[in-house]
């Protein structure tokens, strides 16, 4: 895997307002250097514990960002650096994000995931459930974090109408929460097999592992 040159030619097939996320979950430092030094500057990963070791021994330049599931208890080993988290799916998560960026003086910005995905297997809140969050006493009350947009992840298929769908989903409810909610800016959608279709739907932040890394080892 040539880490650079792949860097290269997907930042040349992005927009400029459109942000990469490298998704370098598994992989080891040295690859993440590799990419940092053809000047990458995002990383995601998808594990607290992993991605706070390599946040000690790599560049304090780097923007981490959560994108897995978060447990709460975990939230205080990466509220004091963490960039964005993007993939809330509750209040009470919510609620333990913004004590925690209290604690340490800081604002979190998240983002909400929707499930837009058939499969059940994937996380993620209801349209409705995300405007209940957007319009609780709680969060309007909360100084400490606050969420700029939406995640999602779609049905992992061949199938390019069917991602379309789902991606255009979320994007029209994206809108919809922006006409509301000003500080919503983020949409977080497409990964290696599915980029280029969020591209077409708007996306304005992908999250890119395996086509920048290769295939992860889980061992
Ligand atoms: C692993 C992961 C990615 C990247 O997946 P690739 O197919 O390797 O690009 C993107 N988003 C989330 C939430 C992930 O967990």
């Amino acid at each position: 895997m040539d880490i650079a040159a792949n860097i290269k030619k997907i930042k040349e097939e992005l927009p400029e307002d459109v942000k990469l996320v490298a998704i370098s979950k598994t992989k080891p430092n040295e690859d993440l250097m590799t990419a940092y030094s053809a000047g990458q500057r995002i990383f995601g990963e998808n594990k607290i514990q992993e991605m706070t070791d390599k946040q000690e021994e790599l560049p304090k330049d780097i923007e981490w960002h959560m994108v897995g599931h978060v447990q709460r208890n975990k939230v205080k080993y990466m509220a004091p650096y963490i960039g964005l988290i993007h993939a809330v799916d509750s209040l009470k998560l919510l609620k333990e994000i913004n004590k925690q960026a209290k604690k340490v003086d800081r604002k979190i910005n998240c983002l909400l995931q929707i499930k837009i995905a058939e499969e059940e297997s994937k996380f993620g809140i209801s349209r409705q459930e995300a405007e209940e969050i957007l319009t609780s006493d709680a969060y309007a009350k909360m100084k400490n974090t606050e969420i700029i947009g939406l995640m999602g992840m779609a049905t992992f298929t061949d199938d390019e109408n069917q991602v379309k769908k789902e991606f255009l989903k979320l994007k029209s409810i994206f809108n919809d929460f922006k006409e509301d909610y000003p500080s919503f800016k983020e949409l977080s959608m497409g990964m290696s097999g599915d980029y280029k279709i969020a591209l077409e739907c708007g996306t304005t932040m992908v999250r890119i592992g395996s086509s920048i890394f290769g295939e992860r080892n889980y061992n």
